[in-house]
């Protein structure tokens, strides 16, 4: 008898759970994973943590051993970048005119870093971070340098400034805009990581831009809008780009990432797709988002499977990320989505404290530096479209857990 086959196009985290979730669910078809980098998939989060750091073994990133996917008969092909789709025939192309059929096809591209215009000649001190390559090669750099230049102050950047300013580097961070942090979250929440920053030693300039980079005998030169900053190299952390031309040239639809319903289902009945690639529905926004969290490519893997095998539970899910910066450990539900007020509860001198967003009396996000019971209880409360006290809220000698009456 024929088996029904399964193809997953990338090797990340949506990729592999989505995997893992058909083989728990006793899924009877084929599953062959096609991934471009020549790692077993493995997570992200600790590139610019732990294993930056130096304090992880690369094995320790893989999600799975190889002897997984033999026992479970995936096939796991690392090295294959998927260059087309014909949805038409149900065929993805390879190199070397090699090619697959499918009954399922599930895209699971991920995103990669916006890119900078640099000269050649001085690329080779410019680095990106999306990769466990992109860390081996910086880790490199930072053995023979003194001195380094972030451009971005977003969530990567700044963990990567963290890291390098505990290896010792001296470390400058520029952002364009006027706070750090400024589109994924609150002027307090910018304001504490800007300080946080600071007294560790590192430079924070905002309203800086960044004109052009080039070499002197002093190292390079990042030319901003308020003068030149020398260092040995530059990581450029400026945000993601959807992996979504595979799927647009195929005739799928795509706006800011691959366009999928709550089934993960993409315009093409037999294509699914998850992960920091989609642009997919969230019921508690009322309005379709593309997330770059853990939490998403686990949940939309696991939809997919669902999809897949016939269950269909969709996706239904409150945002949630983390930020590990020095000491602080930041969890972040929802999405800041027009707010009409904000409740601290605790401290931003002690480092622990919560920063809750509010509309019509319901808790829509919330920031919580080392509190992971007040991160807890906002998953619930957000879920729940609980109805909150404001002052309740605030007041620290009520417990948390009985916030709600
Ligand atoms: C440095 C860093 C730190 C992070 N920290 C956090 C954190 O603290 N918390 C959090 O929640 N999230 C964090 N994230 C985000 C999180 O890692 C991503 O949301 C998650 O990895 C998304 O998984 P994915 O499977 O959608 O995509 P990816 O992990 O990007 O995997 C996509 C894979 O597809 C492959 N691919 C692409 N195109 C093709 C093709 N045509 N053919 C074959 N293969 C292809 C790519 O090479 C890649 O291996 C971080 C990300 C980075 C880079």
């Amino acid at each position: 008898m024929i088996k029904e086959k399964t193809l997953i196009i990338g090797g990340g985290q949506a990729a592999c759970q989505t995997a893992t979730s058909l083989i728990s669910k006793k899924y009877d078809g084929e599953i062959k994973i096609f991934c471009s980098e020549n790692y077993l998939p493995y997570q992200r989060p600790p590139l610019s943590k732990k294993f930056l750091m130096g304090e992880l073994d690369k094995e320790r990133l893989f999600f799975k051993p190889e002897k997984f996917y033999t026992e479970n008969e995936i096939s796991i092909n690392l090295n294959s970048y998927v260059q087309r789709i014909d949805i038409e025939n149900k065929e993805i192309f390879l190199e070397n005119n090699k090619k697959e059929n499918y009954d399922n096809l599930v895209i699971a591209t991920g995103t990669i870093p916006r890119k900078i215009d640099v000269d050649k000649k001085i690329s080779d001190k410019v680095f990106y971070l999306r990769s466990i390559d992109d860390v081996l090669n910086i880790r490199d750099k930072i053995k023979e340098s003194k001195k380094v230049t972030i451009i971005g102050g977003g969530y990567i950047g700044l963990e990567v400034a963290a890291i390098i300013n505990n290896l010792g580097l001296q470390v400058t961070i520029v952002e364009m805009a006027p706070r750090i942090l400024e589109r994924v979250t609150s002027e307090t929440i910018s304001s504490f990581y800007t300080k946080v920053h600071r007294q560790a030693g590192v430079e924070v300039l905002t309203n800086t831009s960044v004109e052009g980079l080039s070499e002197n005998n002093n190292g390079i030169e990042v030319i901003t809008s308020n003068g030149g900053i020398i260092s040995d190299f530059v990581i450029v952390g400026i945000g993601v780009l959807p992996c979504d031309t595979l799927a647009s040239e195929s005739g799928i639809e795509v706006k800011n990432g691959i366009i999928v319903d709550e089934f993960c289902k993409t315009s093409n009945d037999s294509v699914f797709s998850a992960g920091d690639c989609t642009m997919h529905p969230n019921n508690f926004y009322n309005k379709n988002i593309r997330l770059e969290s853990v939490h998403n490519a686990i949940e939309q893997g696991k939809t997919v499977a669902t999809s897949i095998t016939g269950e269909k539970t969709a996706y239904n899910q409150v945002p949630w990320f983390w930020s590990d910066q020095y000491e602080t450990k930041l969890q972040i539900v929802g999405l800041l989505d027009n707010y009409d007020d904000i409740i601290v509860r605790g401290d931003t001198e002690k480092q622990s404290f919560a920063v809750f967003y509010i509309k019509d009396n319901a808790i829509i996000a919330s920031d919580c530096v080392n509190r992971p019971a007040e991160h807890m209880m906002s998953r619930k409360l957000i879920s729940g479209k609980v109805l909150i006290d404001k002052n309740r809220l605030s007041d620290e000698t009520i417990p948390i857990k009985e916030i709600v009456n």
